[in-house]
């Protein structure tokens, strides 16, 4: 299960669960020598749009993994914006917290990030090698401390460019809304 250094928030844990899938019963003895990876600060991360860097130090070794994460659906979008921006008095500054990411995975949207793909430079080929798991953590790390990157990393913060297949004058003012915001101006961290 998660230990307690990686995903104590419910955003973190959403990247932890792509180092550990629920459906997924054997324990993998990679998992925790790539959380061990990560706790001793052998991965590097860097966060560029939709794609995560990871160079990962192993030993002698210094491989390079790479993730892309998939776009958040235009639905969950709405939806963790109808929290932020709904519930709380004009001007309040919204915070992520665990019950807004309950309430919108309650409601069928959760927002865990799904992977784009996945690549390493090594030669295990699985997509679940050692070094990706551990960018995994890394990430649930990064996330914990600062929950709009899992936000951000799935574009939520940004316009939709001019093939948007989306509609409504609601959304298209929302989307306004959000885009002028600068997000690190605009949200508090809860610890
Ligand atoms: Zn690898």
């Amino acid at each position: 299960m998660a230990d307690d250094d990686f995903g104590y928030t419910a955003w973190g844990r959403d990247w932890v669960r792509l180092a550990q899938p629920l459906r997924q019963t054997r324990p993998d003895p990679a998992l925790p020598r790539a959380r061990k990876l990560a706790r001793v600060g052998g991965v590097h991360v860097t966060i560029d749009g939709r794609i995560v860097r990871g160079v990962v130090q192993r030993g002698r070794n210094t491989l390079a993994a790479c993730i892309e994460v998939a776009p958040m659906p235009r639905e969950t979008i709405v939806r963790i914006s109808g929290q932020l921006y709904g519930a709380q008095s004009y001007g309040a500054q919204p915070i992520l917290t665990d019950e807004v990411h309950r309430t919108v995975t309650e409601a069928g949207h959760g927002p865990a990030p799904k992977l784009a793909g996945v690549d390493c430079s090594c030669s295990n080929g699985t997509g679940r090698c050692i070094h990706i798991l551990a960018v995994f953590y890394e990430m649930a790390r990064r996330v914990d401390d600062d929950p709009r990157i899992a936000l951000d990393i799935q574009d939520f913060f940004r316009a939709p460019s001019g093939s948007t297949r989306v509609s409504t004058v609601a959304l298209t003012q929302r989307w306004i809304a959000l885009n002028t915001l600068d997000p690190s101006d605009y949200f508090t961290v809860s610890k």
